[in-house]
């Protein structure tokens, strides 16, 4: 497709993050359409033979590369390529500042996306959100920044495209409420004796999509689903009471809306981040493409079920944060994030990353409105106190 038939100027793409799941497969996404959208930064944090092969290959005007002690490696790769190198996070975030690109896929994992993504945000750039952290975190800050820059913000999480696709052309008529749906993870229908003894590896195995370690880890333990709720609350402007979660274990529909009069829409499709990730670039034109259709030309069975709190408990304390909002949910993605690495490393269980979260959920004062510093705050406590558990 070239940029006079779909009536698309060519956008310049940065991508946050283009080492990992979502950037290998946005970078796919500009291989097949090389007419609309061209690589002009790529960032990483550790991955630096990748990111100078990706770089070797799509020759952007800038990389960035989080990790300082990889600066020279990549800038000597690099060397007599007309391709700006810089380190550091600082670094991230200034070139977020940049004019020279039109849309950011923001692909970094954790509360470690939220600077750049909020800069990005704050020079009323179009972001493509993968990020969710980003919203969970600081969901007020960056939605009313965002509206004060008229920067547009694309969900890129699978739920929320599906969402915002239902929702095209719906502009005038409210939201009664969302169902969200969650695929239950590799461990859908087991009971705390089994999850007792589940290690790392079983636990990244998701049966429907491949994704990086740390949301693998979330999906296993639902938490996923609960980090999913917040950053539809802010994406979509809902209460609480709006935002359904129901387990559909084949990952067909993506999600759902219904609206005042009963009906509900679905959008449904094949477990692959491509579309999700091409639909926000593109937007609003689809664009052709070869990914696998859904067939229906078998007898296939479509589920849904209530998620089993009981068991997973992340999901809970997720719904509680979120009821109770102000710095909670802050805390919560911290605690998270320390709990999910500490799990990867093997040096706690699967069902320790719960009580971790829930005493690190009890030990941080509450911020009913917080400031972005309060936030960083809020991370900075909530992250020491929950490593100061392990340590025990
Ligand atoms: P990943 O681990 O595969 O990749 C993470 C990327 O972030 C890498 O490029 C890494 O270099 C970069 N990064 C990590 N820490 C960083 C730091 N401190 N500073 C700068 N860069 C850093 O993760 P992923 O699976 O691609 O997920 C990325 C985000 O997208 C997450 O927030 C995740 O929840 C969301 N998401 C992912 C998928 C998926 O299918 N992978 C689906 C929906 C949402
Ligand atoms: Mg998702």
């Amino acid at each position: 497709m070239s940029t006079q038939t779909t009536g698309m100027q060519q956008k310049k793409i940065a991508i946050y993050g283009s080492t990992g799941s979502i950037g290998k497969q946005t970078l796919e996404v500009i291989s097949a359409h090389p007419d609309l959208f061209t690589a002009e930064i790529l960032t990483a944090y550790s991955n630096d033979s990748l990111l100078i092969e990706q770089a070797l290959l799509f020759i952007p005007n800038i990389v960035v590369i989080g990790d300082i002690t990889k600066y020279a490696n990549v800038k000597k790769a690099l060397e007599g390529k007309p391709i700006k190198v810089f380190a550091g996070e600082d670094a991230l975030e200034q070139v977020a500042a940049m004019d020279c690109y039109d849309f950011m896929m923001a692909g970094i994992v954790g509360f470690a996306g939220l600077k750049p993504t909020l800069t990005a945000v704050k020079n009323g750039k179009t972001v493509g959100l993968a990020n969710k952290e980003t919203l969970v975190v600081a969901g007020d800050i960056v939605m009313r920044v965002a509206k004060e820059n008229n920067a547009n913000i694309i969900p890129v999480d699978s739920e929320h495209s599906a969402i915002f696709q239902c929702l095209v052309g719906e502009e005038h008529n409210p939201i009664e409420k969302i169902i969200l749906t969650a695929s239950g993870g590799p461990f859908l229908g087991k009971k705390p004796n089994f999850l007792v003894n589940v290690k790392r590896d079983h636990a990244l195995q998701h049966p429907n999509w491949s994704m990086g370690a740390k949301i693998s880890i979330d999906s296993a333990t639902l938490m996923n689903k609960g980090l999913e709720m917040i950053e539809a609350k802010w994406l979509f402007g809902l209460a609480p009471h709006q935002i359904k979660v129901v387990v559909h274990a084949q990952s067909i529909i993506h999600s759902m809306v219904q609206f005042e009069d009963g009906s509900i829409k679905a959008q449904m499709g094949l477990p692959d981040m491509k579309l999700p990730i091409q639909y926000a670039m593109a937007f609003p034109v689809r664009l052709p493409n070869k990914f696998p259709r859904y067939l229906f030309d078998k007898p296939n069975q479509l589920s849904f079920d209530e998620p089993d709190v009981k068991t997973f408990r992340n999901l809970q304390l997720a719904t509680d944060a979120m009821n109770k909002g102000g710095n909670t949910p802050c805390v919560l993605n911290a605690a998270n994030e320390i709990a999910v690495y500490a799990f990867l490393k093997n040096r706690i269980g699967f069902l320790d990353m719960t009580e971790l979260i829930e005493r690190t959920l009890e030990k941080i004062e509450f911020i009913a409105h917080p400031t972005l510093d309060d936030y960083f705050e809020t991370d900075g406590e909530a992250r020491n106190f929950a490593a100061s558990l392990i340590q025990l």
